[in-house]
C-alpha cells in the first residue's frame, strides 16, 4: 500500500458532511450552495443529455467550452488565451490540480505551499515524488510573506502553489502581494500553480486578479478554475486549467490517463453559463455577501470574533479571546454532536504549525438556515 494515501485521514469536508447526515446537524461545513443552482443553466445541461451528444467528446474538452473560457478570462481579467493551445477541460479543480503536480513535478523538486493549505496539493505533490516547503499565512491579514518565501527556496525550489482567493481564509490578495511573488518566480525560475477556483466569489467591488496577468507570469503560470464555483453547482466538477502551450501540453498527458474526458453535457452547459451577462456574476455576488452580511452580523452578536470575509463562501471566527479553552477541533465537534451545526477547523488546512483556533462557517445558505444554525450557535456561547 502506498503509505502518502493510507495514513491520510479522511478529507475533512467528508467528515463533517457525514456528520452533519448521521446527526441532522445543519451543514454550514463543506462548501456548497443550498439552492438548486442557475435554471436557465441546469436546463441546458438536461437539454444536452437529452438531445446532445453523449459519447466520449474530445479529449481536450469541447471547442465551445474552450473557446466560452478563453472569451470569458478576455473579457473579465484581459488575459488572451488561445482556446485550442492554452486551455484544457477536467473533471474539477481537483483533476487539473493533480494532473497538474503529476505532470510537472519531479522526484526531489521542493514545491512551496502556503498554510492554511486546500487538503488536495500536499499528497500528490509527495506522490509525484517532490517535497512540500510549508509557509505559514498569519491571521488576521494572512498576506504572503516575503522573506519568508525568499528563505525558503534552495536551489531545488522549483514550483509554488497558490490560492486566491483563499479558500478557508476568504482573502483575496491584492495586486502588491501578486507582483511580489511574480518578481520572486522570475528571479528564481520558479512555475505557479494557481488554484483560481473562487475567483468569481469576491466582495464589495473587490477584483480578482488572475497570477498569470502579473507582468513577466503569461509563461510560467498555471491557472486553475472550476465550474462548480462561478455557478453555485459544486457537484459538476467541471474545471479548466489554461497555461501556455509548452506547459498544457504536458498536462494534457496527466489528463489523458487521470479521467481522459469530462462529461460532455455538462460541458455545453458550462459554455453557455460562462457567457452569461456581466449580471448575472454580480447578482451572483451581492447575494453571497448578503448572506456573509447575514451571518458575520448574528455571530458577531452573539460575541465571536469575526474575521474579514473578501470573497469565497466563508466567514471564519477566532476563538482564542472566547476563553472556551478548546481546540477549533474540539469546538467542531461539540458543536455538530451537542447543538448540531457542522463547521471545518481550520487547523485541518495545516500540515506543520496548526492555526487552532480558527473556526469556518459557510454562508451560501438561505436566511431561514443561517437564522437558525445561529439560534443553535447562541446556546454554545450561553453553554
Ligand atoms: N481548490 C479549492 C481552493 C477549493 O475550495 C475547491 C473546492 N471548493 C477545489 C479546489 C476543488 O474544486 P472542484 O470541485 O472543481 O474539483
Ligand atoms: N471546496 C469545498 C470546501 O472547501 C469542499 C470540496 C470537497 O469536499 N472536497 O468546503
Amino acid at each position: 500500500m502506498n503509505r502518502i494515501f493510507a495514513d491520510l485521514p479522511n478529507t475533512i469536508f467528508d467528515v463533517m458532511s457525514q456528520a452533519a447526515r448521521d446527526l441532522n446537524a445543519i451543514n454550514l461545513g463543506q462548501g456548497f450552495p443550498d439552492d438548486p443552482g442557475p435554471l436557465d443553466i441546469r436546463e441546458k445541461a438536461a437539454d444536452a443529455v437529452l438531445n446532445g451528444y453523449n459519447q466520449y467528446p474530445s479529449m481536450m474538452g469541447l471547442p465551445e467550452l474552450r473557446q466560452a473560457v478563453a472569451a470569458h478570462y478576455a473579457h473579465w481579467h484581459g488575459v488572451q488565451l488561445d482556446a485550442m493551445s492554452e486551455v484544457m477541460v477536467t473533471s474539477g479543480a481537483t483533476e487539473a490540480l493533480t494532473g497538474s503536480i503529476l505532470g510537472l513535478v519531479e522526484p526531489g523538486d521542493e514545491v512551496l505551499v502556503f498554510q492554511p493549505m486546500y487538503d488536495c496539493y500536499v499528497p500528490i505533490i509527495r506522490a509525484a515524488g517532490g517535497v512540500p516547503k510549508f509557509l505559514r499565512l498569519e491571521p488576521p491579514d494572512w498576506r504572503l510573506p516575503e522573506e519568508a518565501i525568499r528563505a525558503a527556496i534552495t536551489p531545488k525550489t522549483k514550483y509554488v502553489i497558490l490560492n486566491n482567493p483563499l479558500n478557508p481564509a476568504a482573502v483575496v490578495y491584492p495586486r502588491e502581494d501578486l507582483e511580489m511573488l511574480g518578481r520572486i518566480c522570475q528571479e528564481f525560475d520558479l512555475i505557479a500553480i494557481c488554484d483560481e477556483v473562487w475567483e468569481h466569489v469576491v466582495f464589495d467591488g473587490r477584483a480578482h486578479i488572475p497570477l498569470i496577468a502579473i507582468p513577466g507570469m503569461r509563461e510560467r503560470t498555471v491557472k486553475v478554475g472550476s465550474a462548480g464555483k462561478m455557478f453555485g453547482l459544486t457537484g459538476w466538477k467541471v474545471g479548466f486549467v489554461c497555461a501556455a502551450p509548452p506547459i498544457l501540453r504536458v498536462l494534457a498527458k496527466t489528463h489523458q490517463f487521470i479521467t481522459f474526458t469530462t462529461p460532455p453535457s455538462l460541458q455545453v452547459a458550462v459554455a453557455y453559463g460562462l457567457g452569461k451577462p456581466d449580471e448575472y456574476f454580480l447578482q451572483m455576488r451581492a447575494e453571497l455577501a448578503r448572506s456573509r452580511d447575514r451571518l458575520r452580523a448574528g455571530l458577531s452578536a452573539l460575541g465571536f470574533p469575526v474575521l474579514q470575509s473578501q470573497g469565497t463562501y466563508f466567514l471564519n471566527v477566532d476563538l482564542a479571546s472566547l476563553g472556551l479553552n478548546e481546540t477549533d477541533e474540539a469546538f467542531c465537534k461539540r458543536l455538530v454532536h451537542d447543538h448540531r451545526v457542522a463547521a471545518i477547523p481550520v487547523s485541518a488546512f495545516y500540515e506543520e504549525n496548526h492555526v487552532t483556533s480558527v473556526v469556518r462557517f459557510c454562508f451560501s445558505k438561505k436566511d431561514a438556515t443561517l437564522d437558525e444554525a445561529l439560534e443553535r450557535l447562541s446556546r454554545v456561547v450561553r453553554k
